[in-house]
C-alpha cells in the first residue's frame, strides 16, 4: 500500500489539521538538512518523507484519495525514456508545483528557500488528443508548444553583440550568496541566490538586446511527439530538455505531454479489451443471421446465431488493443442488445400479433397494446 504517511508523522488516522501540523513542525526541525551537518543526506531523505507526508495529509482532497487509495492513488502514472516512472502529482494543472511548490513550502516555514544545485528550467506540460484508433500502432503528433528557448541574438550570454560578460563581483561567479537566519532558538545558514546576478554569477556590461540580458526569448515551437502504441488515456509522457532554458542559462526543464484519447461513442476500454454496445434488429436475434459491426480496423461481418439473447456477448479476438509499447491485441467485445422497432407501420403491427399468436403470448396484451 505504499507509504504510511500518518506513521510518519506519528499521528493517529483521525488527527486534526492542528495534530498534524504540530507533528510536523517537530519533526521538520529535527531534520531539518541544514541542522544535521554530520548525517545531511539521511536527514534530507527524512525531510522530503515527512514533507510528503504533511503535504498530502494537509490537504482535505489528497487526504480523502490517500485514505481510500493510498499513496498510489495519489500518482500519475508518466512514461520516460527510463520506462514507467510514478510522478508526484495527479493531474495537469498539479505539474507547476512539483518544482514551484516546495519553494514556497520552504518559505512558509522558514522563510528561505532551498538551496539548489544546478540552475535549471521548469517543466511544461501540454495536452494532446489522440484518437482511439492511434492506440493500436502508436502515432507521431505535432505539438506547439510555448517556451523559453536560448536567445538567437547573444546564444544565451545575455550580453550584447561585441559586449563583454564579467564574472559577477558579489558572489565569485558562484551565483550564491549564504544567508543566516534565526527563528527562535534555532539558527538556519542558508543559500540563497545573489541578488547582484541573480544566481547567474556573471554580470553583463551591455544587455542584448533581443532578451534584455536574461539569455532567452519566448518562442512557439514545434516538436513532433511520438506516442506509443497502447498508451492509456491521460499517461504522460515525458521529453527531456523540452522545458523552459532557466533565465541566465542552465539546464532546460523537462516537457510533459499528456495524452487524451478520444473515445468513439459507444465504447468502453479495460485495459486491452473493448468494449461496445451492439444493437441488433430483433428478427436477426431471433431468426439468426448476419450483421455489419464497425470496429477499429474498419467494418467487420459478425454472424449471430438464431435465439441471440439481450446482453450476451460475442467476442471479437484481436480487435482490441495492443499492451503498452506494442503486442498482441486485446479482444472487442460486443455486448447485444435487441433493438425492439418503436414506429410500426399497420402492417408490423399485424404481422407481430400474428407472430404473438403463434408463440401463444396472444393474452398478454400489455405486450403489444393496441
Ligand atoms: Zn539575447
Ligand atoms: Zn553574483
Amino acid at each position: 500500500m505504499g507509504k504510511d504517511y500518518y506513521e510518519i508523522l506519528g499521528v493517529p488516522r483521525n488527527a486534526t489539521k492542528e495534530e498534524i501540523k504540530r507533528a510536523y513542525r517537530k519533526l521538520a526541525k529535527k531534520y531539518h538538512p541544514d541542522l544535521n551537518p554530520n548525517n545531511r543526506e539521511e536527514a534530507e531523505e527524512k525531510f522530503k518523507e515527512i514533507s510528503e507526508a504533511y503535504e498530502v495529509l494537509m490537504d482535505d482532497k489528497k487526504r480523502e484519495i490517500y485514505d481510500k487509495y493510498g499513496e498510489e492513488g495519489l500518482k500519475g502514472r508518466v512514461f520516460s525514456d527510463e520506462g514507467f516512472t510514478w510522478n508526484d502529482f495527479t493531474h495537469f494543472s498539479d505539474i507547476w508545483d512539483i518544482f514551484g511548490g516546495m519553494g514556497g513550502f520552504f518559505r512558509d516555514f522558514f522563510g528561505f528557500s532551498p538551496p539548489r544545485e544546478e540552475r535549471r528550467g521548469r517543466d511544461i506540460a501540454v495536452r494532446v488528443n489522440i484518437e482511439l484508433k492511434d492506440v493500436i500502432n502508436g502515432v507521431d503528433k505535432e505539438i506547439k508548444v510555448k517556451t523559453y528557448d536560448t536567445c538567437p541574438v547573444c546564444h544565451g550570454t545575455g550580453a550584447a553583440p561585441g559586449s563583454e560578460v564579467k564574472t559577477c563581483p558579489a558572489c565569485g561567479g558562484t551565483g550564491k550568496k549564504k544567508v543566516v537566519v534565526r527563528k527562535g532558538p534555532f539558527q538556519f545558514v542558508s543559500v540563497t541566490t545573489c541578488n547582484v546576478c541573480h544566481g547567474t554569477g556573471k554580470v553583463i556590461e551591455k544587455k542584448c538586446p533581443k532578451c534584455g540580458g536574461t539569455g532567452r526569448v519566448l518562442q512557439e515551437k514545434t516538436i513532433v511527439v511520438h506516442i506509443p502504441p497502447g498508451i492509456e488515456n491521460e499517461d504522460a509522457l515525458r521529453i527531456r530538455g523540452k522545458g523552459e532554458i532557466p533565465e541566465g542559462g542552465g539546464i532546460p526543464g523537462d516537457l510533459y505531454v499528456y495524452v487524451h484519447i478520444n473515445m468513439p461513442k459507444g465504447y468502453i476500454r479495460n485495459g486491452r479489451d473493448l468494449l461496445k454496445v451492439e444493437r441488433i434488429p430483433f428478427p436477426i436475434a431471433a431468426l439468426g443471421g448476419e450483421i455489419e459491426v464497425e470496429t477499429l480496423d474498419g467494418a467487420q461481418k459478425v454472424k449471430i446465431s438464431s435465439g441471440t439473447e439481450s446482453g450476451s456477448e460475442i467476442v471479437l479476438r484481436g480487435k482490441g488493443l495492443p499492451p503498452f509499447g506494442g503486442g498482441r491485441r486485446g479482444d472487442l467485445v460486443l455486448r447485444v442488445e435487441i433493438d425492439v422497432p418503436k414506429k410500426l407501420t399497420k402492417r408490423a403491427k399485424e404481422l407481430i400479433k400474428e407472430l404473438a399468436k403463434e408463440l401463444s403470448v396472444e393474452k398478454k396484451k400489455s405486450w403489444f397494446g393496441r
